[in-house]
């Protein structure tokens, strides 16, 4: 498993983020219903030596999946003008973001954690997933990064950025302050996290559609509810539905008046359109 020292010390933002475009393909070696609305999916990563971690705990990659029930999985090639491309006419492979839940080097096995949700192409492969399966991948990219001098972390995310909660908090240091907001569709979908840090977990049963609201979240609302924050410089992680996400940030940007380079706020997925 990668330890995120280099994201967690603190150290310019942008000092090695040097992508190394790359593409795998992968076999499921196992597939769980983690809870009722999380598929665990470990993958075994053919040449995942190759594989550059990006030294943040939050990093994603994009999953890419078979064009139809007919056309396996292929990958893009290097051509010899240095692009990648399809130079033999393969099939493009839908993809999506997902993060990675856990990288063991040594034996080129990954974690994904895949929300269950209605009519998705991601979605609708994990619900139908079965050992041997073979997606594609690529290297891995991430945003979580906590400033200089930060004495606190706050993390407010739907389902969707659970595996990044759980990924972040197993990387903080002993002792250091979280605050973890998580909206999840039930009780039942709340998960055991490993932790040194002094973390408190808020679950929030509200994601999902409800007859008393419109929308299919009410991270907003959940926002809404934080009016203070704790002393001293810290750092805010939003991930969610797109518009949700960025009605936190402007929560606590605007409502609170947190500076804005402490508030890192991403649209995981966007309520009626695909996420290509
Ligand atoms: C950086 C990053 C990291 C991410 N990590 C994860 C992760 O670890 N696990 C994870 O499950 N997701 C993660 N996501 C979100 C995921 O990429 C999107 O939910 C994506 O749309 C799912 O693809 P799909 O093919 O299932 O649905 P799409 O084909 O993209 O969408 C089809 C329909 O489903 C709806 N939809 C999409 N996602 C959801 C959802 N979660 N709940 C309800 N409706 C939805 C869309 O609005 C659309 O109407 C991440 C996104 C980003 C940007």
């Amino acid at each position: 498993m990668t330890v995120n020292a280099k994201a967690l010390s603190g150290a310019d933002h942008h000092d090695h983020d040097h992508y190394v475009e790359d593409y795998f393909l992968a076999t499921a070696a196992s597939v769980e219903r983690l809870t009722p609305s999380m598929i665990r999916v470990v993958l075994k990563v053919e040449g995942g030596e190759r594989l550059v971690p990006s030294g943040h705990p939050d990093e994603w990659l994009r999953l890419a999946l078979p064009p139809d029930a007919d056309t396996p999985v292929t990958l893009p090639v290097l051509m010899e003008n240095g692009k990648w491309g399809r130079p033999d006419g393969s099939k493009h492979c839908p993809n999506r973001p997902y993060t990675i839940r856990r990288w063991d080097s040594a034996t080129c096995e990954m974690v994904i954690d895949i929300v269950v949700h209605e009519g998705g192409v991601a979605a609708g492969w994990a619900m139908a997933a079965k050992v041997g399966d073979v997606v594609g991948l690529c290297n891995p990219e991430g945003r979580f990064w906590l400033p200089k001098g930060s004495r606190w972390l706050m993390m407010l995310t739907d389902i969707t950025g659970l595996p990044a909660v759980g990924r972040v908090l197993e990387d903080l240091p002993a002792g250091f302050r979280a605050i973890v907001h998580v909206e999840v569709p039930s009780e039942a979908d709340r998960q055991e996290i490993d932790t040194q840090a002094d973390v408190t977990i808020i679950w929030h049963a509200s994601h999902g559609p409800r007859a008393d609201r419109p929308g299919y979240t009410d991270l907003p609302g959940i926002a809404a509810g934080i009016g203070s924050l704790p002393d001293g410089p810290g750092y805010i992680y939003i991930a969610g539905e797109a518009k949700a996400a960025a009605a936190c940030r402007t929560h606590f940007r605007d409502g609170l008046g947190f500076e804005k380079g402490r508030i890192d706020a991403i649209g995981y997925w966007i309520q009626g359109q695909a996420r290509i």
